[in-house]
């Protein structure tokens, strides 16, 4: 469809950066400055490092090069206890990140003691800079029938306690749009629930949108084969809209394949801007205030 979208031959250079698994170059800045709703900094600094090469305090690194094209904060994301703690830590001394906290769906059926983990994640909920519960929900893709119970005993879990701390709920579903709808009904969503890469089609968006519920959008939506993802994109409203990187993962194109991090931002927002026909500084405006009710302040 857009221009934007078209995917074209990779470069020679390109191609050997990507094999070196080196970070792409900086896109330009954005006008005005949004969050990255979702990263993993200690899985992008363990697997790939930072811009630039090894630095004595990468976090800070992250945040100078994302600061510097648009992208002042950042909203670090728990998958376990030890990443969940980390998380909690490092929003503790660096003011432009917060922090959810929670065991992956994949994680949770893989525990020996999930009740044991679950307290843990409970007593990291209740500080300051904790904002969400996240990420949890459902994954089909990586789960079988057999971790299924465990993964959904967890998934309850994690929303009870979003809703006992009020907390943003920071959902991961993969292939299993509907059961994760079913067993939000169930419990009762809390008053906040964000999406994180939003991967349905336009009827799953507008269900969501219906119930209220946020929108967040990885580089995905520049891949060229996500048109189905582009409508979707196309009727959420701006104020259910966020954006992410789920860095290490996801990088937006023309750099799929090689590292994201939140400095990559700018060229996710421009392909949504794009797709939902938005003036750019007025969708960086409201993604940014939609950040700011959602998790923040910072
Ligand atoms: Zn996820
Ligand atoms: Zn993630």
């Amino acid at each position: 469809m857009l221009s934007l979208m078209s995917e074209p031959r990779e470069s020679r250079r390109d191609r050997a950066a990507r094999r070196a698994g080196e970070f792409p170059p900086a896109p330009e800045s954005l006008p005005r400055a949004v969050l990255d709703s979702h990263t993993h900094l200690d899985i992008t600094v363990s697997e790939a490092g930072v811009p630039g090469g090894p630095a004595d305090d990468p976090v800070a690194v992250a945040i100078a090069v994302a600061t510097k094209v648009g992208v002042d904060r950042l909203v670090q994301v728990g998958v376990d206890v030890a990443s969940s703690r980390w998380g909690a830590d490092t929003a503790d001394r660096y003011p432009a990140v917060l922090a959810t906290v929670a065991l992956h769906p994949n994680e949770a059926p893989r525990l020996s003691d999930l009740d044991e983990a679950l307290r843990e994640i409970e007593s990291l909920a209740a500080r300051d800079r904790v904002r969400g519960i996240g990420e949890t929900g459902m994954d089909f893709f990586r789960t079988g029938d057999e971790g299924r119970a465990a993964q959904e005993e967890s998934f309850r879990a994690h929303i009870a306690i979003a809703k006992r701390y009020d907390k943003t709920l920071v959902i991961h579903d993969r292939d299993a749009h509907a059961d994760v709808l079913r067993i939000l009904d169930d419990e009762g969503a809390p008053d906040r629930v964000v999406l994180h890469c939003f991967s349905g089609d336009a009827d799953f968006a507008r269900e969501c949108v219906r119930r209220g519920y946020l929108l967040s959008f990885a580089g995905t939506v520049t891949f060229g084969s996500a048109t189905a993802l582009r409508e979707a994109a196309a009727l959420t409203p701006v104020d259910q809209m966020l954006v992410e990187t789920d860095a290490p993962y996801l990088t937006p194109m023309p750099y799929r394949g090689r590292p994201n991090a939140s400095y990559l931002i700018p060229l996710t927002v421009r392909a949504l801007a794009a797709t939902t026909g938005s003036d750019l500084d007025e969708l960086c405006a409201a993604i940014s205030a939609t950040g700011d009710r959602v998790f923040g302040p910072w």
